[in-house]
Order: C-alpha cells, then sequence, then structure tokens
C-alpha cells in the first residue's frame, strides 16, 4: 500500500481486528456481483468505498426512472443507460484505484460458471429464481463462497454459503428448484426504498468478512428482517443430505 492508499483506508487500518493485511487481501480480491438493481447499488458502493480491488458487475437491464427511488448507484441522467455501465461509472468516481468490469448482459448458466471461476466471492443481488439457481450450481462446482440476498415489499433475507467448506449448505439445501416459487417482482409488488440497502449493504459487509479474513461470516445462517416492525429473525441453515445440487456434485468429486 502507498501513502495515498493508507489514507483512504486509514479507518480500517485503525481496527485492531482489520488491520493492514486484512485491507491487503480486500486489495487483491476479485467479487463478482451479479445484479446493479437495489441490493446490488449499496452492496457495489461499499465494495468499491473498502477497496475490494477487482469487481464485476453484471446486469442486463437499463436504467429506469422507477429504479430511482431505492437502486441508489444510479444517477438521474443514467435513466435509459445499461445499469452496469452506470454502476461502473459511480464505482469509479468513489475509488479511482480499483479496477471495475461492467457487463451489459443477462449472463446463462454456462456464462455464471466462467464468471464465478474467476471470483473471489460472489453476491447474488438477482432477482429471479432461475438466476439464483444457476449462480448457486456454479458456486458450488467452483467451491466459492455465495452472499445471497433477497427483499421485496417490507421483507428482506441475507444469508452466507461458504461453499469453500464441504459441509457447508448450499442455495438448493434451504430452497429447492422444483419447489413451488413464483417470481415476486418490484414491478407489480412494491419495495421499501431502504430495506434493499440494509441488505446489500450487509452482502458488501460478509464479503468483506469472507476475502479479508476478518471476524466470524453469517455462513450457515439465515438472517429474516421485517423492516416494518424493524425485527431481526435468525434462522441456523442445515446442509441437505438429498439435496440435488451440492450432494451430486460432493458425491461425484
Ligand atoms: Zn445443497
Amino acid at each position: 500500500m502507498d501513502d495515498q492508499q493508507r489514507l483512504r483506508y486509514s479507518r480500517h487500518l485503525l481496527l485492531n481486528e482489520f488491520g493492514e493485511e486484512a485491507q491487503e487481501r480486500l486489495l487483491a480480491a476479485h467479487a463478482l456481483v451479479i445484479g446493479a438493481g437495489g441490493l446490488g447499488s449499496c452492496a457495489l458502493l461499499y465494495l468499491a468505498s473498502s477497496g475490494v480491488g477487482r469487481i464485476t458487475v453484471c446486469d442486463g437491464d437499463r436504467v429506469d426512472l422507477t429504479n430511482l427511488q431505492r437502486q441508489v448507484v444510479h444517477r438521474q441522467e443514467s435513466v435509459g443507460r445499461p445499469k452496469a455501465a452506470s454502476a461502473a461509472e459511480t464505482l469509479r468516481a468513489i475509488n479511482p484505484e480499483i479496477h471495475v468490469e461492467p457487463l451489459e448482459e443477462r449472463a446463462g448458466p454456462e456464462r455464471l460458471a466462467a464468471l464465478v471461476r474467476t471470483a473471489d466471492v460472489v453476491l447474488d443481488c438477482s432477482d429471479n429464481f432461475a438466476t439464483r439457481h444457476a449462480l448457486n450450481r456454479a458456486c458450488v462446482a467452483a467451491r466459492k463462497p455465495l452472499v445471497s440476498g433477497a427483499g421485496i415489499r417490507f421483507d428482506g433475507q441475507v444469508a452466507v454459503f461458504d461453499l469453500r467448506r464441504s459441509d457447508a449448505p448450499c442455495y438448493n439445501c434451504l430452497f429447492a428448484e422444483d419447489a413451488d416459487a413464483e417470481d415476486v417482482r418490484c414491478a407489480v409488488m412494491g419495495v421499501f426504498a431502504p430495506l434493499v440497502g440494509i441488505v446489500g449493504t450487509f452482502q458488501a459487509m460478509e464479503a468483506i468478512k469472507l476475502v479479508a479474513g476478518v471476524g466470524e461470516t453469517l455462513a450457515g445462517r439465515l438472517m429474516l428482517f421485517d423492516a416494518l416492525a424493524s425485527h431481526w429473525h435468525e434462522v441456523r441453515l442445515a446442509r441437505d443430505p438429498h439435496c440435488r445440487v451440492c450432494g451430486q456434485t460432493r458425491a461425484a468429486a
């Protein structure tokens, strides 16, 4: 780290539990963020400001006026532009030292698998079950830690699946793909703006702890947040021995 970096990250360096080594690990890390919407916005802002050295942000949508109420990485003048490019511009303005790679595409399973292999930590900030399950499958196969977030109306949730560990549950252990799950769209359901900020920020926090090797992560736990009642609820996650995703992959390995 040079003198400018020591100043920029001085409030991390002052933390006994963080310090220079953790900051160096952060600067050397590559985070993959799928989705630059409400969850991705706050996750990306904190990953960039904290000094995650390389950030890939993947989103195939364009910024719409209805996004600006909660997708705080985008600006009024970005309406109509690709979200990935808009987010990358904001992140570079906050921290020009880091490398931000915008991907203006909706990545399918094969593309996600290739992207996941290059990352140290993966943040699921997507809004549909097809992407969530494809991303989970890719993380299980590549043994990468997955930080999963979701938020709709006043209800949020965040979970960490540290798939570097062989006994870790995966997203499919919790929400099996063949279960009757229907995508609940923000477009019709509404979403309380600060809720996705809280969940996205929580995702950034867990991702940073995972790559910096700081503290105890949320691995193996699901946090549920009720924004109307301002209430957190924690659920312990267990691996499903019959899980079609992590069971098979590990048995074959
Ligand atoms: Zn599983």
